[in-house]
């Protein structure tokens, strides 16, 4: 049986999900919008799933917005300060960010706004010194990720939310990666603005929200019906909202029991792996991190040839590092927390879920040591580490 611990890519749909939404794709198809009695029951299982995910994270339905994705509700929360008239432009992101926010702070930057990107230390922590020193009267949005998708690395929000108030500038935090996996309440969070995903939290793929508090004036990507409060027009796409509902719900109920046990997992997995392997560094130490990520740098080797071996042995994991232009780049993230060349460029991220178990994790290690004494014996550079 393959073992897949690429779960910051995406998680495996729950089963529960999947039975609520067959029908709703087969037989139920009503539109949500449309009167008759088919159209209001769609409409009830839409709202239901917007209490299930208002509820993963503190917030009120109304509060909740359902889009497409992460990346949408990256950009309709950016976009929809930047857009909407607002007179100060000035954005404040930090190195690290997954691209959804790092390319459109590239484009806004093209159309005329200012960027501020804060850097981060050898453990990815974020430079909270700096980000103070840099808001100005300009600044419009603070856009900052909660947890690292590399390096599980979790950024101290509290603190951003604490320096955002003092200057009275809104911040959105990308939750992607970390809802469902930490708790998340925005009562005691002062986010104005979070995005979310399904596909990360075992709900389906192409749906998400963005969690919009009570009175943040935002600008719509999109002109057409007025769905979701007008904010995302379009009908809306029950059967994924409601599978990602029941993940919402699961996740709330059973977040904190299973992280300790995934972290159980992930610690044991770094300790036997660099116990075993001399040329392993464990990425994003001492920083608090993810329960389920563990980013691990081979020094001297590749990432891209080990994922391959692994991969060929029935283990799924990602590179850390992506091929461009012929050379192997390490990724931004790397390179923002300066982490030596030889250790970046043979960097791999395993990523653990729920479903992930001792004997995979063990089995794993196994493959992993056989793996790279191989890859050492063929590449010299790698012995001298
Ligand atoms: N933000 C982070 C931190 C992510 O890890 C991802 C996906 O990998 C995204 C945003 C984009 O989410 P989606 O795939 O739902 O568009």
């Amino acid at each position: 049986m393959p073992i897949y611990l690429d779960n910051n890519a995406t998680t495996k749909p729950l089963a529960a999900g999947i039975e609520a939404m067959i029908p709703l794709l087969a037989q139920e198809y009503a539109n949500p919008s449309s009167l008759h009695r088919p159209g209001r029951a769609a409409r009830e299982r839409v709202e239901r799933a917007r209490e299930q995910v208002a509820g993963l994270i503190g917030a009120r339905p109304k509060e909740i917005v359902f889009t497409s994705g992460g990346t949408e509700s990256i950009n309709l929360a950016i976009r929809g300060i930047f857009g909407g008239g607002n007179r100060r432009q000035e954005l404040i992101i930090s190195a690290v960010e997954h691209s959804a926010v790092r390319r459109l702070a590239d484009r806004l930057e093209a159309e005329g706004c200012q960027v501020v990107r804060i850097g981060v230390d050898a453990s990815g922590l974020l430079d909270l010194d700096n980000l103070d020193s840099k808001i100005t009267d300009s600044t419009s949005l603070i856009s900052i990720m909660h947890a690292n998708n590399e390096t599980g690395v979790i950024f101290d929000v509290e603190a951003v939310c604490e320096i955002a108030q003092r200057h009275s500038v809104p911040v959105h935090l990308d939750a992607v990666q970390s809802a469902g996996k930490l708790p998340l309440d925005v009562r005691s969070l002062p986010v104005n603005l979070m995005s979310i995903s399904g596909h990360k939290m075992h709900g389906p793929k192409g749906v998400g929200a963005l969690f919009i508090r009570r009175r943040t004036r935002l600008r719509p990507l999109m002109v057409g019906g007025g769905q979701e409060r007008g904010l995302r027009p379009g009908t809306e796409n029950v059967p994924a909202i409601v599978g990602f509902g029941v993940a919402a719900d699961q996740a709330s109920r059973l977040a904190d029991a299973q992280g300790a046990s995934i972290r159980k997992l992930r610690d044991e997995f770094e300790r036997i792996v660099t116990s075993l392997i001399p040329i392993a560094h464990v990425i994003g130490e001492p920083a608090s991190r993810l329960p389920n990520t563990s980013n691990i740098g081979f020094a001297g080797l590749q990432s891209e040839i080990i994922v391959q071996l692994l991969s060929e042995r029935g283990v799924y994991a990602s590179a850390g590092a992506a091929c461009g232009s012929g050379s192997l780049e390490p990724s931004h993230v790397l390179q923002a927390m300066a982490i030596e060349p030889a250790i970046a460029h043979g960097a791999v991220r395993f990523s653990l879920s729920r479903f992930t178990t001792d004997k995979e994790i063990h089995d794993t290690v196994e493959i992993l040591n056989a793996v790279i004494t191989r890859l050492r014996a063929m590449a010299p550079t790698a012995r001298r580490f």
